[in-house]
């Protein structure tokens, strides 16, 4: 997908507003990282995060983060359609990230120990999905398609059946 400079900056801006990693805004639109920090700096009156990037296996580390990264790998699957297993398509993944959060919210209320992924973990979803290093599984008992990686930190089966205290046979698609 080409961007022209404006509609980078456009989408950094959409992206800093949702603190995403610098790093990655900088491989996505090209801004040079400065621009970006100054940018987090005055979006947020604060300097943006800094570290090691997760990978999708370490996001599936509880059953809780396994379900909320399945929610957010199915509104992006639906709204990307079959190209996200080719390319990580940023406007899909926007609108993805951003309905994932209105429903998480809505399900979440005030539960502490449940969080909506951020958005540096969409992006790192997104990327493995589009490599083939995050896939989708299909339960056999409620029929979702689940999100799993083969370094998961959860055992293969599905989220919401094991929230459930189910034990669901695992089905790849
Ligand atoms: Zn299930």
């Amino acid at each position: 997908m080409k961007f022209t400079h404006l509609q980078k900056l456009q989408i950094a801006t959409e992206l800093i507003q949702r603190k995403m990693r610098v790093s990655i805004i900088h491989s996505i639109t090209g801004v040079n990282p400065k621009t970006l920090r100054s940018l987090h700096r005055e979006i947020h009156g604060t300097r943006p995060a800094s570290g090691q990037i997760p990978t999708t296996g370490r996001i599936l580390s509880t059953r809780p983060k396994h379900g909320m990264a399945s929610v957010f790998a199915a509104l992006y699957r639906s709204i990307g359609t079959a190209e996200i297993f080719n390319t990580l398509n940023i406007c899909s993944l926007l609108r993805a990230y951003d309905l994932h959060l209105e429903l998480s919210c809505g399900i979440i209320g005030n539960n502490p120990n449940v969080h909506p992924i951020n958005i540096t973990q969409a992006w790192v979803i997104a990327r493995d999905i589009s490599i083939g290093v995050a896939y989708f599984c299909y339960c056999q008992y409620c029929h979702i398609h689940y999100l799993l990686t083969d370094d998961a930190h959860v055992p293969p089966a599905c989220p919401i059946c094991t929230l459930r205290k189910q034990e669901p046979k695992l089905s790849i698609m």
